[in-house]
């Protein structure tokens, strides 16, 4: 059996599959202090006999195996988990490979596998949400380097119609202070579900997310770019930032078609999750 967690901020997800990552069980806890959230996850896969397991995780996260906090959640806002050694108690407990990296890598690795980039060799995957975060897969691997990308965080152009002086802790006005649900509630005073026929916000929120697909398409040039979180649950700005991305690249990089270019996730909700099947399955070649 394979175990999996898509552990994000609000919920844990976690499955078990056989080796064709055919989920036998699953169930979603939500996340509370660390001690008591694991106690839930152990007692879940307690159940199982486990040969290795995956695990995607909201973060920041150390992703360094020569680093002495390798597995750590590190400087997460959820202050509870701050410099939590998520990894290292999974190991206690189960002594079994564990591929660890961050949910939203193990999002993209999902939908390459199974997903709307089945059969390519990379693409992107952004959740727009209670944050904006972005990860890689690149020739099939998880894109990391001393740590792993922050895409969220990228900067933009103001539009030239918003003076919103952005939420985000660290840097105000980056992509994910201008374009998270909770940006768009503090800016308009509504829920970002209750705007939706607001034109304007759309307008302005497909100009900020096509800018950081433009930067994502010039430094990666995956071969997919997929947008899911709540926030694009508003399938309408998918045109708009496809309509931005173009007016804003001009021709200079010959990308796929846009509307296969950019695409909601073919798994849905479950491109994490099955993602982290996949990290556990790949700790067993
Ligand atoms: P999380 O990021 O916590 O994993 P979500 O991806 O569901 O969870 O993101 C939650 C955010 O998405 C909230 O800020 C919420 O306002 C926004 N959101 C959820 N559903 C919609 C919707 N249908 N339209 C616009 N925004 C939405
Ligand atoms: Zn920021």
């Amino acid at each position: 059996m394979l175990g999996a967690i898509e552990a994000g901020g609000t919920k844990f997800v976690c499955a078990v599959s056989n080796r064709s990552l055919e989920i036998q069980d699953r169930v979603s806890i939500p996340t509370t202090t660390p001690e008591e959230t694991l106690e839930k996850v152990f007692s879940f896969f307690d159940q199982y006999e486990l040969e290795a397991m995956g695990i995607g995780s909201f973060g920041p996260i150390d992703v360094n195996k020569a680093s002495s906090t390798y597995g750590y959640i590190t400087t997460t806002p959820k202050t509870a988990w701050k410099n939590t050694d998520f990894l290292g108690q999974m190991k206690n407990r189960y002594n079994i490979p564990i591929g660890w990296t961050t949910d939203v890598n193990a999002a993209a690795l999902g939908e390459l596998e199974k997903g709307a980039a089945k059969g390519k060799s990379s693409c992107v995957y952004l959740t727009v949400g209670t944050g904006i975060g972005g990860g890689a897969v690149v020739n099939g691997e998880p894109l990391e380097g001393f740590g792993h990308p922050e895409m969220g965080h990228v900067l933009v152009r103001m539009h030239p119609d918003d003076d919103f002086e952005g939420i985000c802790p660290y840097h105000k006005n980056c992509l994910e202070g201008l374009a998270s649900g909770p940006a768009l509630e503090k800016r308009y005073g509504e829920k970002a579900q209750n705007l939706t026929n607001k034109q304007n916000v759309w307008e302005i929120q497909a100009y900020y997310l096509a800018q950081a697909l433009m930067n994502y398409t010039l430094i990666l040039s995956p071969e997919r770019i997929i947008l899911g979180g709540g926030v694009m649950k508003q399938q309408h700005l998918f045109p708009l930032i496809r309509k931005e991305f173009n007016s804003l690249m001009k021709g200079y990089v010959n990308t796929p078609d846009l509307d296969e270019y950019i695409v909601s996730p073919g798994l849905g909700d479950d491109a994490g999750i099955t993602g982290s099947l996949i990290l556990a399955l790949n700790e067993l070649d």
